[in-house]
Order: C-alpha cells, then sequence, then structure tokens
C-alpha cells in the first residue's frame, strides 16, 4: 500500500518498510526543541525523575524567545535555569539575546532543518518545518523531557488530507491568505490530528517564505504536521544551510488520502480572520472600515524578509494613522539586519512605526504591544483567541502582512488596493 510523505519519513525513522494510518510507532529524533517557556518545565522533568543527561547535546536547541530579552523576574529565571541546563548537558545549539530570534524562523534559517528528518519541538507552531519537506510537529514539556533523554518518541502515524494547489497569487495575496483561506474552508478541526500534504503545479511558483507561513498555521486546523515536497526552490534555500546529507521524501502515487482539497491560487483573496476564532475569515472588504487600534507585522508566521519587504511597499512615503501604533517585529537577527542593509527599518520608523527586536512579543500577549481593554489589533500572527494579545475583551483580526501595513495607513480595515 502507498504511503504519504509524512508516512514515509516515519517508516524510516523506526526503521520498518511501511507504515500505516494509526499506527503506533517509536521514532527516532533528529532535533529536539525547546523555548524559555517550555524547556524548564521539561528539565524540572527530567530532574524528577532522575534523568542526568541527554541523548545527543548537538540535537537539542534551546531557543529564548517568548519572553527575552526577559520582561520582568520570572522569566529571567526561566532563561537562567535553561542556560544552565544548556551548559551542563554541553549544548552549544542555547540561542540567547544577541543571538536569539523566534524558534520557528530561526531553526530552518540556521539549518537544523532538512527533508525527511523527524522533529519535535515543544510548542504547537513547530509544524512550519514541512515547509522543507521535514515532519515536525508540536509536543507537551513531557515528551520534549523524554525526547531528550530517549531520542525517540511515540508517535500515532496520521492519515493525510491532500491539498491540490493551481494558479498563481494576484498581486497583494500569499500564503497567509491561503493557509486562512484554507482554514476558513475546513474550521479548526478540518484536519484534527491528520497530515496536511500539499501537492500540485502552483507549489513551483511559491515561495519559501509563504510555505513557512502555510505549514506554520496548519496546527490552527488541528493538523498534526503539514508538509510541502521538495523542489528547487526547497534546495536553493538549503544551500549554504545545510550541509549533512538528506534524503526527501515523495508521496507514492497510491498513497491515500481522507479527501482531496483543490484550491486555485488565482481565485484567493486578501482576508482576514476575525476574533475569536482563525477560521472566522472573510473578505477584506467584508470589515472595511473598522477602526484599528494596533497593527503587528512579525511573529513566527509573517516575520520573514519577505513580509517586512511586502509592508515596506505599502508603507514606502506614507504615515501610519495617528490613531494606531505599529510594531513591526523582524523574527530573527539575520532578518533584522538584512531589513537594515535594504534600508526597511528606516523606512518603517519615518512611516511612525516601533521596531522591535526579535522576539515573540506581543503574539501571545506577553510584551511589546499588549493590548487593552475593547482595543482592535490587525496582526499577522496566527491566533486570534480571546485575551491572546492582552485584554479579555480586546480583538485580533490575522492578516498578511499586507493588509496589516495598509490597515496601519488607513487607520480602519482597508485592502492593500485602497491605500
Ligand atoms: Fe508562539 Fe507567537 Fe512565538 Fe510563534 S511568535 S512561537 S505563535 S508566541
Amino acid at each position: 500500500m502507498g504511503m504519504t510523505m509524512t508516512q514515509k519519513i516515519f517508516a524510516r525513522h523506526c526503521g520498518r518498510q511501511e507504515v500505516q494510518a494509526g499506527d503506533l510507532v517509536y521514532g527516532a529524533l533528529d532535533l529536539v526543541m525547546g523555548s524559555d517557556v517550555t524547556a524548564p518545565i521539561a528539565i524540572h522533568e527530567m530532574e524528577k525523575y532522575g534523568l542526568k543527561r541527554v541523548f545527543d547535546p548537538n540535537k537539542i536547541v534551546l531557543v529564548m524567545d517568548h519572553f527575552a530579552p526577559n520582561k520582568d523576574i520570572r522569566s529571567a529565571q526561566n532563561c537562567a535555569l535553561a542556560r544552565q541546563f544548556a551548559q551542563q548537558m554541553g549544548i552549544s545549539h542555547f540561542y540567547d539575546g544577541g543571538r536569539m530570534g523566534i524558534e520557528h524562523a530561526l531553526l530552518p534559517e540556521q539549518g537544523f532543518v532538512a527533508p525527511g528528518e523527524l522533529i519535535i519541538g515543544a510548542d504547537s507552531h513547530t509544524c512550519t518545518y514541512g515547509a522543507l519537506g521535514a515532519f515536525s510537529t508540536g509536543v507537551g514539556s513531557t515528551d520534549m523531557a523524554a525526547g531528550m533523554y530517549a531520542g525517540k518518541n511515540w508517535f500515532k502515524v496520521p492519515a493525510a488530507i491532500l491539498v491540490n494547489l493551481t494558479g498563481r497569487f494576484s498581486e497583494y495575496v500569499g500564503g497567509k491568505d491561503l493557509i486562512l483561506s484554507l482554514i476558513g474552508m475546513i474550521g479548526v478541526d478540518g484536519a484534527r490530528y491528520k497530515s496536511i500534504e500539499f501537492t500540485g503545479e502552483a507549489i513551483a511558483g511559491i515561495p519559501m517564505d509563504d510555505r513557512f507561513t502555510i505549514c506554520n498555521m496548519a496546527i490552527e486546523a488541528g493538523a498534526k504536521n503539514a508538509i510541502f515536497p521538495v523542489d528547487q526552490n526547497t534546495l536553493d534555500y538549503l544551500s549554504g544551510r545545510v550541509s549533512r546529507p538528506f534524503v526527501p521524501v515523495e508521496a507514492d502515487t497510491d498513497a491515500s488520502y481522507v479527501c482531496t482539497i483543490d484550491i486555485n491560487l488565482s481565485q484567493l483573496r486578501p482576508v482576514l480572520a476575525a476574533p475569536f476564532l482563525p477560521s472566522n475569515v472573510k473578505p477584506v472588504e467584508h470589515f472595511r472600515g473598522l477602526r484599528v487600534d494596533q497593527v503587528v507585522i512579525g511573529c513566527c508566521t509573517n516575520g520573514r524578509i519577505s513580509d517586512l519587504r511586502m509592508a515596506a511597499r505599502i508603507l514606502k512615503g506614507r504615515k501610519i494613522s495617528e490613531h494606531v501604533r505599529c510594531v513591526i517585529i523582524p523574527a530573527t537577527q539575520e532578518i533584522y539586519l538584512q531589513a537594515i542593509a535594504e534600508g526597511l527599518l528606516e523606512l518603517f520608523i519615518q512611516a511612525g512605526a516601533t521596531v522591535s527586536m526579535p522576539t515573540c512579543g506581543p503574539c501571545n500577549g506577553g510584551h511589546v504591544g499588549v493590548l487593552s481593554d475593547h482595543e482592535r489589533c490587525v496582526s499577522t500572527t496566527n491566533r486570534n483567541f480571546v485575551g491572546r494579545m492582552g485584554a479579555r475583551d480586546s480583538e485580533i483580526y490575522l492578516a498578511s502582512p499586507a493588509v496589516a501595513a495598509a490597515c496601519a495607513v488607513a487607520g480602519t480595515v482597508v485592502s492593500p488596493e485602497e491605500v
């Protein structure tokens, strides 16, 4: 029986010729990732069970990004614990202030992800790395602890949904509009514990940054993972980043899928996801004229250089509305430097934006732009749950960088073509 891309990766990592959806497998891990929020819990779990070593210090990455640079004493203590653990265990891939970035932008950028690999991270948006043809998924801190110790984790092999992509993105339409539209179609549980596997003629025209955005939000449809086939775009991205050998996987022609969803990129429009679910998706026009208090452009979903370039395209020569606070957050130090080199940060500041250091910041209501009562934010982040960015009755509308930048200029919800 044929296998999907994800099933092939599992078969390879548990030493079997074949696996099927529903099989329980004990898979060897290529990488384990944790953050300043989740790693301390995993460290305490290891201490609780007397586990005094890790399986391979070179296959563990710890990223201080959620509340770093530390916003309070508690976050400083968490980072200090993770720092001490990294030193004790010989974990050199420890990303602290000055080296850090948001984990899901940082790991691919720094060459920690290669096609065909099996990766877990104690963060739900670890599914981002499927853009590079890897299996990656979010786990809890207890699984992270077990993974750090044993180098293996238990998995139930997921069934798959095939998403067939045709056509081309129109101007101001991109990966964020695609994944929001898909979540709008199938709902926040539409892919529950399934793999979303992309195929189709359109993939060659989808830039890597868009593929990261798309895979990043697969969890918002309940998916176990999302994965793109490896093509020349993927290999170009990996060139100069990954030097170890890797073997991409391809789905078998007779692989089995729960269903196939066809999406023509040419028919997609700029969209917004209204509070309080990422599936509340409608065209921008539906919300046209809603007053906006804050705009956030950044996060592991849309803080990459092409996102900043798109925001700059809209903001160039314009001013952000006087009643809008616009926070722009390059996702990593490398992206930050690239944005400086291209003059983007100067452009943002001249437009009236606040430019932050790389951090998760306001995405989870941490810092650098927490919302007050009744405030409304248009954000390129990935979740618009109740209280996600601050006060319980604040509102988040999820959008692409193009839409977010346009709203920052107008001070109300508008489509990018209108500014
Ligand atoms: Fe999580 Fe937001 Fe940080 Fe991404 S940017 S890892 S969604 S808190």
